[in-house]
């Protein structure tokens, strides 16, 4: 059934491009979980695993993940993302009869923790201080204030159960935690893998782009046996964060080279002497899209460490990579080094803009 925009609104000549599905690779077949095709799952609109020993994961069609937990004295839940909403309670009453009792929030991101209010002014809520901080200084009804927060490690025991909380800096936004649970080897870190697939556009939309890639390593150095990524309708195993880890790393490589390449002074003014000084942007447009189609093409053509190329490993590889490689190299002009600078004269850095 077509919407009100049919399958693509088309915004003239200015506008991106519609992507059309005969031109891109099917989703690998694990990113396909069996829930996906059971026309229940669309009516209930939640699904529901326990990945750990009492510990479920719960997942909507639209891709938007909590977690719960119940104790003995009360559950905890991590996140409330609006899509799912109440369903989360229907989720929660189809383990046990005991009332929510604590939240936490993976991090201020409405998406995420957007329907909160709807535990009411009882339950405790668990977030880092930058998350009460943004939360405070940018207020929302839908979104309570946190009633304890953590600076840099924090211990949750409720009912003989335990969560090890853990803030190890800025990644996808400041203030997004660590939530490990050690007996059941569960682990929940938002919007850094989505597993099976590359993950949304610019890196998932994050703010610092070393910190998501140094969280990567940090997932890795937990004992887990399941991760909860927060998108998108799938659990993670660590061999799904390796691979996540690879294709990032063979996008930074890429990034590396066409700055190396490409970002100089004579590649730079060889775009404006095409556009003319008039058209500087125009000219920097083409400049800044060669650089990413450089990288997009270096990742999808590459050989990967099991033989297979990214889009037969990861789905949406050939339709997000680009803006990936946008970020991944915008990110490193921003937060990494430029091996220098220019001196005085002509003499300078290899890689000058
Ligand atoms: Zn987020």
């Amino acid at each position: 059934m077509a919407g009100k925009y049919g399958d693509f609104y088309a915004a003239q000549k200015w506008g991106f491009p519609k992507a059309v599905a005969a031109e891109h690779a099917p989703s690998p077949r694990q990113f396909m979980p069996d829930h996906i095709h059971d026309p229940s799952f669309y009516e209930r609109n939640w699904h529901k695993e326990e990945i750990g020993d009492g510990f479920y994961w719960v997942t909507t069609p639209s891709g938007y993940e909590a977690a719960f937990m119940p104790t003995g004295s009360g559950v905890v839940v991590i996140d409330a993302p609006p899509p799912l909403g109440e369903n989360l309670f229907a989720a929660i009453e189809s383990v046990t009869d005991e009332p929510v009792t604590h939240v936490i929030y993976s991090h201020w991101h409405s998406d995420h923790i957007g329907a909160a209010s709807m535990f009411g002014p009882k339950v405790k809520i668990i977030a880092h201080d930058v998350t009460r901080e943004l939360l405070a200084r940018f207020p929302d009804p839908y979104r309570p204030l946190p009633t304890d927060t953590f600076t840099t490690d924090e211990t949750l025991e409720v009912g003989g159960r335990r969560l090890e909380l853990s803030y190890k800096g800025a990644d996808h936004c400041p203030g997004n935690i660590y939530i490990y649970a050690p007996e059941e080897k569960v682990l929940t870190k938002i919007d850094i893998v989505s597993p099976g697939s590359v993950t949304f556009m610019h890196c998932d939309a994050s703010e610092n782009i070393s910190g998501f890639y140094q969280a990567h390593d940090d997932i890795l150095s937990y004992d887990f046996k399941a991760l909860v990524g927060g998108h998108i309708t799938r659990w993670g195993t660590r061999e799904d964060v390796e691979t996540a880890r690879e294709y990032w790393h063979d996008m930074l490589a890429a990034s590396d080279e066409a700055l190396k390449e490409m970002s100089t002074r004579d590649v730079l003014e060889g775009f404006h002497q095409g556009t003319g000084r008039e058209h500087r942007l125009v000219g920097a447009e083409n400049f800044i899209n060669s650089m990413v189609n450089y990288i997009t093409d270096k990742v999808l053509s590459k050989t990967t460490s099991n033989g297979q190329a990214w889009p037969e490993r990861l789905a949406g590889a050939t339709t997000f990579t680009k803006y990936h490689a946008f970020t991944v190299m915008e990110s490193s002009r921003l937060e990494r080094t430029h091996h220098g600078y220019q001196r005085r004269g002509t003499g300078g850095a290899w890689y000058v803009v």
